[in-house]
């Protein structure tokens, strides 16, 4: 499957992805971190790193509060409306389809907990090696509208619905936003996509010396353009 997203401007450069790996894995292990030790300690170099990361809280993909970072590319240690079990690790995403996309994008086994926007029912979907487990009903909406600040912009929106019918009566009450939608699949092949930067360094470094094509080539990942699916 093939999937064009013109999501968020993250295309990144090797040292990016070097932060982003760091910074997610010190998250994850370690909960709130200060700001000064995450970036002192990226193997990329402190210089790169904060760039990378002034970078990211522009664009409100990074949250840094009282000098900690507490979420970091749609992973938060801050309860949120999404749950996501990753391995034995209990957290929060900014999005569903950071909690399943960044399991699918580990390969590991995870569960996402969330809600229908539009009956509230809860939705729990297991994810085992990174694919998703089940309910064929499930449908992930995705706007479509410009935005420049992705966790107050563009995550608010992004829900799994119970049903398309439960889609529909909730874009009718809402005044039609315009969108795209994905099953639990398509989901999980988004989440690999945004969150290529999550891959160990050896594999991606791998994937590349594979990979005759030049870097400038390979998929530029922004959100701020909207979604575009193959119809
Ligand atoms: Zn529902």
């Amino acid at each position: 499957m093939t999937i064009d997203i013109d999501v968020l401007d993250t295309q990144h450069s090797d040292l990016d992805d070097t932060f982003r790996r760091h910074a997610f894995e010190h998250l994850r292990d370690s909960g709130a971190v200060e700001v000064i030790d995450v970036v002192a300690t990226s193997p990329g170099g402190a210089e790169s790193a904060q760039r990378t990361l002034d970078v990211l809280v522009a664009r409100g993909m990074a949250i840094i509060e009282n000098d900690r970072l507490v979420a970091f590319d749609g992973l938060s240690i801050q309860p949120t409306k999404h749950r996501m079990r990753l391995g034995d690790d209990s957290l929060f995403t900014w999005c569903p389809a950071d909690a399943v996309g960044i399991p699918a994008a580990l390969g590991e086994d995870g569960e996402v907990v969330t809600a229908c926007p539009y009956c509230s029912a809860e939705i729990v979907l297991s994810i085992h090696a990174g694919e998703p487990q089940g309910d064929a009903d499930l449908i992930l909406w995705l706007p479509t509208a410009n935005c420049s600040h992705v966790v107050t912009q563009f995550c608010p929106d992004v829900n799994f619905f119970c049903s398309r019918e439960h889609l529909d009566a909730w874009r009718s009450q809402a005044g039609n936003p315009e969108g795209e939608t994905l099953s639990a699949e398509g989901a999980a092949e988004l989440g690999r996509q945004w969150q290529s930067s999550r891959r160990p360094h050896e594999e991606a470094a791998a994937a590349r010396w594979l990979d005759p094509r030049p870097r400038s080539d390979q998929r530029p990942h922004r959100r701020n353009e909207g979604v575009r699916l193959p119809t």
